[in-house]
């Protein structure tokens, strides 16, 4: 169990299974830099959070922008939104009558990625749920505003042990101070901290650090 204090924000995870060194850079040295992406990611999570009312629309109550934590995983942050379904299996909830069951809804820019990160997020939010509400969640749903798809994922026992391990990796590294060294990937490209990290001085090639520097300087 950790204390308030070493809550980690759960939106982190993402940058974290995206690349350890853009999630540290952010986290633990407190570097920020917009591009387009980032942009266009802020401006689909605040037209997800516009509607802040809450909604019952067929037998579906949906909660936005529900501040969520958990004690057990050391994190805290945000849900979009939450969806209560009414259902025999639920739970109940406070003014409202009959049971309901719980899903997680994660708003996403573009369309549904090949990596885990989106999916890791939504299930740590899932289980977020799970230790306030006393319930067990099956699935979480993602959104890409691209697309206009709702893809349902199952948050099965793999993906929750993926958030575990790499909630215990951020942990760590946090109390560390511990920043991981450039790893360059294809995903630099579209990196808005690639002018903090400069993962080019990393790649091969027959330029030195000081040739580097000078062309950089010259660019600038
Ligand atoms: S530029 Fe590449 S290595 Fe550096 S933080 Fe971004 S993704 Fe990670």
């Amino acid at each position: 169990m950790y204390n308030e204090e070493d809550y980690l924000q759960l939106s982190g995870i993402q940058h974290f299974s995206f690349c350890r060194r853009q999630w540290a850079l952010i986290h633990i040295e407190k570097q920020w830099a917009e591009n387009p992406l980032t942009a266009e990611g802020q401006i689909v999570h605040s037209r997800a959070h516009d509607a802040s009312a809450t909604e019952l629309r067929n037998g579906v109550l949906t909660v936005r922008a529900l501040p969520i934590h958990s004690a057990v995983l050391g994190v805290s942050g945000e849900c979009d939104a939450v969806e209560f379904i009414q259902s025999e299996d639920g739970i109940s909830l406070h003014g409202r009558e009959g049971l309901w069951t719980v899903r997680p809804v994660e708003y996403k820019r573009g369309r549904a990625k090949v990596g885990d990160c989106d999916r890791l997020q939504v299930a740590a939010q899932a289980m977020c749920l799970e230790e306030m509400f006393s319930c067990r969640i099956d699935s979480a749903c993602l959104f890409y505003y691209e697309t206009r798809r709702r893809e349902t994922i199952a948050v099965g026992s793999e993906l929750r042990e993926q958030v575990e391990k790499m909630l215990t990796e951020m942990h760590k590294l946090y109390q560390d101070g511990y920043t991981p060294k450039v790893k360059p990937s294809k995903g630099c490209a579209n990196c808005s901290l690639a002018e903090t990290c400069l993962p080019d001085l990393m790649k091969p090639g027959d330029r030195s650090v000081a040739d580097y520097i000078k062309e950089h300087m010259e660019s600038v």
